[in-house]
């Protein structure tokens, strides 16, 4: 395992430093206030290349190893983690892809996003099933003709308002049985469907095969007000079999696959927000005097700013180690994943809240940021398995 960076990777880092200091942090609180979803950031990422980070070499010419992933991820993070999330998204959607279609899927469910910045989501979540995906009851029928029909609900989805294309899970088979199959409402379809805008901000999405794609009205959330979330509604949807990824009856094993990818890729954002909420806060406590003495000269201060840096280093070294065992395939990849999840997000949660408090009553306010790194963190901790779920994986692998 070699932890060192490569010229390469430094300069990733460099870019996506540059844009974040010129393009995202200047104004970000306006933005987040307004719950203003970044198009226009979101396609100077995609022109910087730092969208869609799992497409293969395959279908765009070169790989992007998980090491640098992460590092990209964090780097995003430190601007904003609702844009990183929601540029993520688009990867979280389409890894299963990479990993288990055919070289037609690969064709025609990626290549779009190599052509233009277009998103997708990755629709696994259900009303009555978060943490336990396999109670979801989103269901495929068998029809006559080879085509299966689907229909069912999905909740807290990740750019629903603006997706051109849907990573679907599914059961199949017997209704209310086990069997899962995954699915790709492909763009190209999407692209020529009748979209209508409804009156709540969501969208009816008329697909020309047949069946209806309604998203919801976009979530008004605590934080991370720069990604977007909305239900999505399957009515009818015609879906010929070449619409689904691998075997379709391994569609839990493939979620599973999915996560286990995308977990460190949380663990990013998490790890770029606890830095962004420590160096406020190192900036705030240089800067404020009480007692007539810096705050960051205070002793007790000063150690809370060493827990605050603790974390953020012991994060990044497992998140480190994490996507090392990803790219080494070793058996324990899972629980270093799971691990390097909760661990960064501990730290954000840890160094934004602790940051507040070093701010005293001005963290309270909107205008400074450390406020609303704090609303953001809380998500970290929730989303794509939350702590006890990631405990639990642990606790399974080591018993
Ligand atoms: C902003 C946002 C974006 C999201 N984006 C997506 C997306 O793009 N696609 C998608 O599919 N989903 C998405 N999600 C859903 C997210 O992954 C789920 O919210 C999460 O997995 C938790 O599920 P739940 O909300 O149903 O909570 P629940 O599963 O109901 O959990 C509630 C509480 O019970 C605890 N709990 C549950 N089971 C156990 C157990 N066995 N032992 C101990 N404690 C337990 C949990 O840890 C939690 O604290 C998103 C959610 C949010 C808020």
């Amino acid at each position: 395992m070699d932890l060192s960076i490569s010229d390469d990777q430094r300069m990733y880092v460099e870019t996506v430093q540059k844009f974040v200091r010129q393009d995202v942090l200047p104004g970000i609180l306006d933005r987040e206030k307004d719950h203003d979803f970044p198009l226009d950031l979101i396609r100077k990422a995609w022109e910087l290349g730092l969208l869609n980070l799992s497409i293969p070499a395959s279908v765009r010419g070169y790989d992007m190893d998980l090491v640098s992933t992460a590092l990209i991820v964090k780097e995003l993070s430190y601007g904003d983690t609702g844009l990183s999330t929601s540029a993520m998204c688009n990867d979280l959607a389409n890894v299963v892809v990479a990993m288990n279609g055919t070289d037609e899927q690969r064709e025609l469910f990626l290549r779009p996003f190599t052509e233009e910045p277009v998103l997708a989501s990755f629709c696994l979540t259900e009303p009555g099933a978060g943490s336990d995906n396999s109670a979801m009851t989103t269901f495929m029928r068998k029809q006559d003709d080879g085509t299966y029909l689907l229909n069912g609900e999905k909740c807290f989805i990740t750019n629903a308002s603006y997706a051109t294309q849907f990573t679907v899970f599914c059961k199949v088979g017997k209704p209310g049985g086990l069997m899962m199959a995954c699915l790709v409402i492909p763009h190209e379809t999407v692209s020529k469907a009748d979209i209508t805008t409804l009156p709540s901000g969501g969208r009816e999405i008329r697909l020309p095969g047949g069946g209806v794609v309604v998203t919801g009205k976009p979530e008004t959330k605590l934080g991370q007000r720069l990604s977007n979330t909305a239900t999505v509604n399957f009515e009818d949807v015609v879906v010929p079999g070449d619409w689904i990824i691998g075997n379709r009856r391994l569609g839990f094993q493939y979620a599973m696959d999915v996560l286990d990818y995308a977990r460190p890729m949380v663990a990013a954002i998490g790890l770029g927000l606890a830095r962004r909420a420590f160096d406020v806060t190192i900036a705030y406590t240089r800067d404020r005097s009480q007692f007539g003495e810096r705050i960051c000269d205070m002793p007790v201060a000063r150690n809370t700013l060493v827990d605050m840096w603790k974390k953020v280093e012991t994060a990044e070294a497992i998140l480190m180690k994490a996507a090392c065992k990803i790219e080494e395939e070793t058996d324990d990849r899972g629980i270093f994943a799971s691990f390097a999840k909760n661990a960064a997000a501990e730290a954000a949660l840890f160094c934004a809240a602790e940051g507040l408090h070093l701010h005293g009553g001005y963290g309270f306010m909107e205008e400074y940021e450390i406020s609303k790194l704090l609303r953001d963190a809380q998500i970290v901790d929730i989303y794509e398995g939350t702590r006890e779920v990631q405990d639990m994986i642990i606790g399974r692998e080591l018993a």
